[in-house]
């Protein structure tokens, strides 16, 4: 793997996973790892397989010690993280008791379903499996509140569907009509193994699927979704209750255990008014249908091998195109590493992460902060005002990197070493209280949303704030004792993306303390708006597969931070260049090893089934548009690798998008 074969005195990149035989110029992505991705094809478990999912994979292995060191202890303490972390991963990998219980770690809810009579009992139900983790219909969630950031407020949003996009029900195009049917008979799979006879399995699935095509139908786009305003619908309890008449919204605040509430966020007020009117006209055997179903969706990964396998067999292979399911210990450990996150996360930075990698990282935030002032400063498309008001908003951004200063308490959680799905339950209940006792409470800044064994990164734009969590800050994204060009392309590459956010298509409607108001001049905001246009136009027309093509729309914001991350790491390369000086390596320039290092983050291959999945749901692009995407615009990399006219990457220097 990547450790073994990264050499004593490597500089961060080897040139043998370079394909010599493509031209920089022409397809940059395939010059810079084209043998790597030969060399490294996917593994029968995972649908994509590159840099990053390797990372992942092997900090996988090092939170399994932990884990297994923990679970070691004789006698842990009740409710220290030896017991809780300990016991939680041994609930799960007891497969043997898991496959034994089948399903009558679910039959408590499953009886409560079949005793519903009345609409007051359906709701009554809704709001039960909300309080513990399952969000059916719709979700709740405590956040800032975005016009007033200091303040935390309940969120309330579309849900209900058991296929991640409204699109997979409306759309009749191959991609969503293969989706679809094996949607169908998963359904039918889950409720056989759940018992139910085979000449109902049709009638049931249909009736089940009929509601979810009219939740679907009522939902927002997922382009709509994106764009904040739309969102942001602040309703008094008296404006909820017209807007959803038929929910009894006291009831459900008490239930999910809310005591006091004045308003709140309703994302999409015209789902909830669907909702609503379904609530009195679907019949209450076909929502008994539809809650069971959602329970076993929400449940078959904490049940025996019949139903892992189902999901599995949806989920895995027909949505994502994985052949072969993960083995167990690494099945239970993303859910105990999710459930535990900050338990687990504390004992990972102990080992893993030194305060050296923490300060080199500063330094070249450092870097990146002066580069980004400059490039501002800069720009012919803004005038003095925003200007002003851009840089304020940069000075007043907040960073983070490793882990909390503060870890969160898991007092008075129980956990119990032979019930998995009951762990993970009380963990969501636990969590769930946890957060609705945040409303109308000031918000805590010092709080992340991220553990730091996670290997990614995110930026906040309601704290205006980037967060960096130790386990993405390693090879081969960064290190310590590697070329600084790597670092820079790399890791830095990604700061810069997570520092544009807070200015992108959505980013730049939040102000200096992260509220949801203009500080732009109307025609600067139009210009950022017209500076756009092309970046999706361009991005749009990138081919995926069979058809499928990458949504401009939806990834502009993610797009925009790919390019001014690139171009704002490259001006703080060269001001660290200043302080280092200049060297030659392997024969290539600092410049080029900079763009080399950037494409080391893209290195990756991915099922065909996932590539269409992440056109269609995810706001990044495809790996290979991410790398050749951004280089074609920036004049930089047409310097570095001399770019001419005539090269496949080439674009005329008006058509060359530049935003910061
Ligand atoms: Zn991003």
């Amino acid at each position: 793997m990547y450790y073994s074969r990264m050499k004593k005195k490597s500089w961060g990149f080897d040139p043998k996973d370079m394909d010599k035989n493509v031209r920089p110029q022409d397809d940059f992505y395939h010059y810079a790892g084209g043998n790597w991705l030969k060399k490294n094809p996917i593994p029968k478990t995972e649908s994509r397989w590159g840099s990053f999912t390797i990372l992942r994979y092997e900090t996988e292995k090092r939170l399994k010690t932990i884990l297994e060191e923990l679970g070691k202890q004789k006698n842990p303490q009740v409710n220290s993280p030896e017991q809780m972390v300990g016991d939680f991963y041994h609930s799960g990998m007891d497969i043997k008791k898991r496959n034994k219980l089948s399903i009558k770690p679910i039959s408590q809810y499953l009886k409560t379903i079949e005793e519903i009579k009345t609409t007051e009992d359906l709701l009554y139900s809704v709001s039960n499996f909300h309080k513990i983790g399952i969000n059916t219909l719709w979700w709740n969630d405590v956040d800032q509140d975005m016009k007033s950031s200091d303040k935390n407020i309940l969120y309330v949003g579309q849900g209900g569907l058991g296929m991640s996009d409204k699109d997979y029900y409306l759309k009749n195009d191959k991609e969503s009509l293969r989706i679809r049917n094996a949607y169908l008979l998963h359904m039918e799979a889950m409720l056989s193994l759940l018992g139910l006879e085979k000449k109902y399995l049709k009638e049931s699935v249909g009736k089940i699927y009929k509601i979810e095509h009219r939740l679907a139908k009522a939902s927002m786009s997922k382009e709509d979704v994106h764009e904040v305003e739309k969102i942001y619908n602040k309703k008094t309890i008296s404006q909820l209750k017209k807007v959803a008449p038929k929910i009894d919204w006291v009831k459900y605040f008490k239930i999910i255990g809310v005591n006091k509430i004045e308003n709140l966020i309703v994302c999409q007020p015209k789902f909830f008014t669907e909702v609503s009117a379904s609530i009195k006209e679907v019949s209450i055997e076909d929502w008994r249908l539809y809650l069971k179903w959602h329970l076993l969706r929400s449940t078959s990964r904490f049940l025996s091998k019949p139903f892992l396998r189902e999901n599995f067999n949806f989920y895995g292979k027909v949505i994502l195109g994985t052949k072969e399911m993960k083995p167990l210990w690494r099945q239970v450990l993303s859910v105990v590493d999710g459930g535990l996150d900050e338990l687990v996360g504390k004992t990972y930075v102990k080992k893993y992460f030194d305060s050296e990698t923490k300060k080199k990282a500063n330094s070249m935030v450092n870097d990146l902060f002066i580069a980004y002032e400059q490039r501002i400063k800069k720009l012919d498309w803004m005038g003095p005002k925003t200007k002003k008001m851009a840089l304020k908003k940069l000075h007043a951004m907040n960073r983070k990197i490793g882990y909390p200063d503060k870890w969160k308490s898991y007092h008075g959680l129980r956990v119990d070493g032979s019930d998995y799905l009951g762990n993970v339950i009380r963990i969501s209940t636990f969590e769930h209280r946890r957060m609705i006792k945040k409303i109308g409470k000031p918000v805590d800044r010092k709080e992340w949303h991220m553990s730091p064994q996670t290997v990614n990164a995110y930026c906040s734009q309601t704290m205006n704030e980037i967060v960096f969590p130790a386990a993405i800050l390693q090879l081969p994204f960064f290190n310590k004792n590697i070329d600084d060009a790597i670092n820079y392309g790399a890791m830095g590459m990604v700061i810069g993306h997570e520092m544009t956010h807070n200015f992108d298509d959505q980013g730049s409607k939040f102000d200096t303390k992260g509220n949801l108001k203009n500080w732009w001049t109307k025609s600067d905001h139009e210009n950022l708006r017209k500076k756009t246009k092309p970046l999706i136009a361009q991005f749009s027309k990138y081919k995926v597969a069979d058809g499928v093509s990458v949504n401009g729309t939806l990834t502009v914001g993610e797009n925009i931070a790919d390019l001014g991350g690139l171009a704002i790491a490259f001006d703080a390369y060269q001001l660290h260049l200043k302080k280092v000086g200049r060297k030659n390596i392997d024969g290539f320039t600092p410049e080029q090893r900079f763009f080399l290092g950037d494409t080391l983050f893209e290195r990756e291959n991915t099922s065909p089934e996932f590539a269409k999945m992440v056109a269609i749901n995810d706001p990044h692009s495809p790996s290979i548009f991410r790398v050749n995407g951004p280089a074609s615009n920036l004049s930089e990399f047409y310097e570095a690798f001399n770019v001419k006219k005539g090269d496949k990457l080439y674009r005329e220097p008006k058509d060359r998008v530049k935003i910061w």
